[in-house]
C-alpha cells in the first residue's frame, strides 16, 4: 500500500520577487525534503560569495542541477506531509506551463498565489490570477508574504485581502483562504505565528493538507463517448472507452445529442472469465442496449441525471501552436472525445501573449504560442463538459488542414447573460443572491446591490463564500424558502441540494438565499423556525415581520462606501 499515498499537484504563482522561491524553499526545508548535504552546500556557496543564506537558493540549486543534467528529472519538486505527497509543478516559463496545462501534460489541482504585503497587488499578481482563472484552477490560497515588512499588521493584511479578492472574484476565482506569512522568517509556514496572534487560521502547511483533492475519474458522472458501433450477429455493439464514472448492466442511460433514453442490456465479453456486470473509467468496453436506435460515433452515453452540455456555442481558452495564425471566421476541425465537427471562432475575446502574459483586446487573430479566450461555434451540436468538471470531455484540439494546431479547454457553456448565481444538483436548481455585493454609493447617497458572481455551480464546485462586502463560514446551508430548497456547502464546496422538507438541521450557519443569517443556533430554534415559517406561508403577507424576527442581514455583511455605482468595469472577463 505504501505507493498508494495521495498526491496533490500544486502550482506556485505570483509577481517576481514576491517570494515564490522562498515559500517553496521553506516548504521543502521544513518538511525535510531537501537531500542531505544540499543545504550545507548552498550555505557554503553563500558564504563564499559573501551573501547571507536564502531559502530561495535551495530552489536555484535544484534548477542548476536540472540544467546540468545531474538529476534525472526534478522538474517536479516534491515534499511530504503526514497526510500526503505534494508535487510542485514548476514550469520553466509561463508558456510551457500554459501549454502543459492545456494539453494535459501537467495538471495542477491547486494553487498558491503569493502577494508581497508591502508592494501589494501588482500587474503580475493579476496576470497570474488570470492564468488560474484561464485554467479553471479552483482551489486557490493567497499567501500574503513579507508580513515582517509591514509590522505584521492585521489592518494592512485585510486591505490587501479585499483588493485581491475583488479582483479575483471578477475572474471567477474564489480563494479558499488568505494566509498572512513571512516565508523568510518562517512565520505561519509550519507553525502558528506568535507575531500574528490575530490570525486564527492554519499555517500554510496545515492549510494545504485541508485542500480536498478532486474526485477521481471513477467517482465522477459517467462519460462514455461512442467510438464505433459494430453489427455482430444481429446485435449492435456500442464500443468505446469509459472516460469517467461507471456503468452497470440495467442502468438507464441517455444518449446525447440525439436525446434518447434506453437501458444497458449487456456488457460484452470475449471469454466467460471476463464477464462483468459493471465497467469503470479507463476501460474500453462494448455494450448492447435495449432499444437499438441508430447510435453513432461521437455520441455520449451518460446517466440521465448527469447529462453533458449539448450546444453549438461555447467559450474556451486555447493554446495556439499552428504554423499559421488562428483566424476568426475560418473553418477548422474540432475534435473532442470521439466527436469531430467543423467549427469556427466567432469571437476572439482576448489574446494573451504566453511569454509575457500581456493581454491584447479586440484581436482578430491568434498567433503561434498565444493563448486566447474565444467563443467557438460548431456546425453541429457538440456534447461536452466544462473542463473544471471533467477534463477528458472538457478538452479538445483544433485541426488546421491536416495539422493539430491548437489545444483548448472549455471554460463555460454560453447561456446568455445570467443575472444571478445558480446552484444545480441532480436536476434541482436554486438561484441565490447571497453572493451579491452591497455598497453605499456616495455620489447617490443610496445603498445599491451589485449583482455578484453570475454563473452555474454544480456539485464539487467552489463557491465564493468570501466576497468584497460579505463573508460566510466555509460550512453553511443556503435556504431558499420560496423554492423550498437547501444547498449544503462544506469547505466552500457545493455538496448537495435537498428539499427543505427533507432537510435536517446540522449545526451549520443557515443563510437565507438573499444573504441574511437565519437566527437559528440549535435544533430547538430550527424547529421553531420551521413551524413559524409554515404559519407565515399559510397566512401569506407580513413578510417583513417574519424576516425581522428570524433574519440578520448585517451579521455576514458590511456595506462599504463607493464613489460611484459603475463598480464592476471588468479589467478581465472570462
Ligand atoms: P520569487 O521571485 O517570487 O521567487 O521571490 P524570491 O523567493 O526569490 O524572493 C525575493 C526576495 O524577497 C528575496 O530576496 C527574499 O529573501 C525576499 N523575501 C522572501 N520572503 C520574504 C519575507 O517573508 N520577508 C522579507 N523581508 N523578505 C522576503
Amino acid at each position: 500500500m505504501e505507493n498508494n499515498r495521495e498526491v496533490l499537484k500544486i502550482v506556485v504563482v505570483g509577481h517576481v520577487d514576491h517570494g515564490k522561491s522562498t515559500v517553496i524553499g521553506r516548504l521543502l526545508y521544513d518538511t525535510k525534503s531537501v537531500p542531505e548535504g544540499k543545504i550545507e552546500r548552498v550555505k557554503k556557496t553563500c558564504k563564499e560569495k559573501g551573501k547571507p543564506f536564502e531559502y530561495a537558493y535551495l530552489l536555484d540549486a535544484f534548477e542548476e542541477e536540472q540544467k546540468q543534467g545531474i538529476t534525472i528529472d526534478t522538474t517536479q519538486l516534491q515534499f511530504f506531509t503526514e497526510k500526503r505527497e505534494y508535487v510542485i509543478i514548476d514550469a520553466p516559463g509561463h508558456k510551457e506551463f500554459l501549454k502543459n496545462m492545456i494539453s494535459g501534460a501537467a495538471n495542477a489541482e491547486a494553487a498558491l498565489l503569493i502577494v508581497d504585503a508591502k508592494e501589494g497587488v501588482q500587474e503580475q499578481s493579476k496576470r497570474h490570477g488570470y492564468i488560474l482563472s484561464l485554467l479553471g484552477i479552483q482551489k486557490v490560497y493567497v499567501l500574503v508574504n513579507k508580513m515582517d515588512l509591514i509590522d505584521y499588521s492585521e489592518e494592512k493584511f485585510n486591505a490587501i485581502k479585499s483588493e485581491m479578492n475583488e479582483f479575483l472574484n471578477n475572474l471567477r476565482v474564489y480563494p479558499l483562504k488568505y494566509i498572512p506569512i513571512s516565508a523568510f522568517h518562517g512565520e505561519n509556514m509550519t507553525e502558528q505565528s506568535v507575531m500574528m496572534p490575530w490570525y486564527k487560521g492554519e499555517p500554510v502547511l496545515a492549510a494545504i493538507d485541508l485542500i480536498e483533492k478532486d474526485k477521481g475519474v471513477e467517482d465522477k458522472p459517467l462519460r462514455f463517448p461512442i467510438q464505433d458501433v459494430y453489427k455482430f450477429d444481429e446485435r449492435r455493439i456500442i464500443a468505446g472507452r469509459i472516460e469517467s464514472g461507471s456503468l452497470n448492466v440495467g442502468d438507464e442511460i441517455l444518449i446525447s445529442p440525439s436525446n434518447k433514453v434506453t437501458k444497458v442490456k449487456t456488457i460484452e465479453y470475449w471469454q466467460d472469465r471476463d464477464k462483468m456486470e459493471a465497467v469503470y473509467a479507463g476501460m474500453s468496453v462494448g455494450i448492447t442496449v435495449e432499444d437499438e436506435f441508430f447510435n453513432k460515433r461521437g455520441e455520449f452515453i451518460t446517466h440521465i441525471e448527469h447529462a453533458p452540455y449539448v450546444s453549438e456555442v461555447f467559450r474556451a481558452n486555447l493554446f495556439w501552436m499552428g504554423k499559421n495564425p488562428l483566424i476568426k471566421g475560418k473553418k477548422y476541425k474540432l475534435k473532442l472525445a470521439t466527436q469531430e465537427v467543423e467549427c469556427e471562432i466567432i469571437t476572439v475575446n482576448k489574446v494573451i501573449d504566453a511569454s509575457t502574459l500581456e493581454t491584447i483586446e479586440n484581436a482578430n487573430q491568434v498567433k503561434t504560442n498565444d493563448v486566447a479566450d474565444v467563443t467557438i461555434k460548431t456546425k453541429e451540436a457538440l456534447c461536452f463538459d466544462e473542463f473544471k468538471n471533467n477534463q477528458s470531455t472538457g478538452r479538445f484540439v483544433l485541426v488546421d488542414g491536416y495539422d493539430v494546431s491548437g489545444g483548448g479547454i472549455v471554460s463555460r457553456m454560453e447561456k446568455g447573460i445570467q443575472t444571478a448565481c445558480t446552484l444545480v444538483h441532480k436536476g434541482l436548481e436554486m438561484t441565490v443572491h447571497c453572493f451579491d455585493e452591497y455598497y453605499f454609493i456616495l455620489s447617490e447617497g443610496t445603498v445599491r446591490k451589485i449583482p455578484g458572481k453570475t454563473g452555474v455551480f454544480s456539485v464539487g464546485d467552489v463557491l465564493p463564500v468570501i466576497g468584497g462586502t460579505y463573508s460566510y463560514s466555509e460550512n453553511l446551508d443556503i435556504v431558499n424558502l420560496e423554492s423550498n430548497r437547501v444547498a449544503k456547502i462544506r469547505k466552500s464546496v457545493l455538496q448537495e441540494i435537498v428539499s427543505f422538507n427533507e432537510y435536517q438541521y446540522g449545526s451549520f450557519d443557515l443563510i437565507e438565499s438573499k444573504g441574511s443569517l437565519i437566527k437559528v443556533a440549535s435544533e430547538e430554534d430550527f424547529k421553531r423556525f420551521r413551524s413559524d415559517f409554515e404559519l407565515w406561508r399559510e397566512r401569506a403577507g407580513k413578510t417583513a415581520e417574519f424576516a425581522n424576527r428570524w433574519f440578520d442581514f448585517m451579521k455576514n455583511h458590511e456595506i462599504k462606501y463607493r464613489e460611484v455605482a459603475n463598480l464592476y468595469t471588468l479589467e478581465f472577463e472570462i
